[in-house]
């Protein structure tokens, strides 16, 4: 595991890591809400007679939704979606969003935040995600873990993932780091090619149907099973990225 590190280095010419900040992707990393997700983009384009199916919306988690709905419309109808299109359909997803999500967070997502934090790293958001009601309950589920002032939304951005604009922000709003001064925690393949494309060593969580394979190609450096596991090696990858060059 040691050489995912060392590679990284290698690879972008740092003699060593500076790790001041980790970066967490939100819908997959901290809730477990892309079955909600996949379910109300499927009922929504069910709806408007837009032919998919729900695993293919693990795929595009991480773009902003008029990516996903443009994406589909060019697909199925050989066209760009209208803006009227893409609020109606954006607007009917996120209700059904609403009304599924039940807010349950990924198992061990709590507690490796707080470790991190504990450990002296800012912790910060960095989602494709423009849906308040989760967004505020970052603040109950993780009181005091996160600043607002540090979150990344779909808001902020011009570009969702996978460009690397959302994680270069993330970068900024951190405290205007360098790319080997942070880490990245994403589960989407779009994320992961995003945060590669800034730059940023991406350790992927694989806790949706997607195959492991998906995450290593898109360019992670670390693909893990669980947050658990991520949890329990934590200890072994901090010496790395807190480690000196000789
Ligand atoms: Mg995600």
């Amino acid at each position: 595991m040691t050489t995912a590190f060392s590679d990284y280095l290698k690879q972008h010419d740092y003699k060593n890591f500076d790790l001041k900040a980790v970066l967490f992707d939100m819908d997959g990393v901290l809730y477990d809400s892309m079955k909600w997700h996949a379910k109300s983009w499927k009922e929504t384009m069910d709806e408007f007679n837009i032919s998919s199916t729900s695993d293919e919306f693990y795929l595009y988690e991480g773009m902003v939704g008029r990516s996903t709905i443009n994406h589909l419309m060019n697909r199925e109808r050989k066209r760009d979606a209208t803006p009227e299109e893409t609020d109606a359909i954006y607007k009917r997803k996120t209700e059904l969003f609403s009304e599924y999500n039940d807010g349950s967070l990924i198992p061990y997502a709590y507690d490796f935040v707080k470790q991190v934090h504990d450990d002296g790293f800012i912790c910060a958001i960095v989602t494709g995600s423009g849906q308040p009601t989760l967004i505020n309950k970052i603040e109950t589920n993780f009181a005091g873990l996160f600043s607002k002032e540090r979150m990344v939304t779909a808001f902020d951005v011009k570009h969702g993932k996978p460009h690397p604009e959302p994680y270069l922000m993330g970068l900024e709003k951190a405290g205007r780091l360098k790319p080997n001064q942070a880490i990245v925690i994403e589960n989407a393949p779009r994320g992961v090619e995003a945060a590669v494309a800034a730059g940023i060593f991406t350790i992927a969580i694989n806790t949706g149907p997607i195959p492991e394979k998906i995450l290593a190609d898109a360019g992670a450096n670390i693909v893990l099973p669980s947050m658990e596991a991520l949890y329990t090696n934590w200890s072994e990858y901090r010496k790395q990225l807190i480690a000196k060059a000789d």
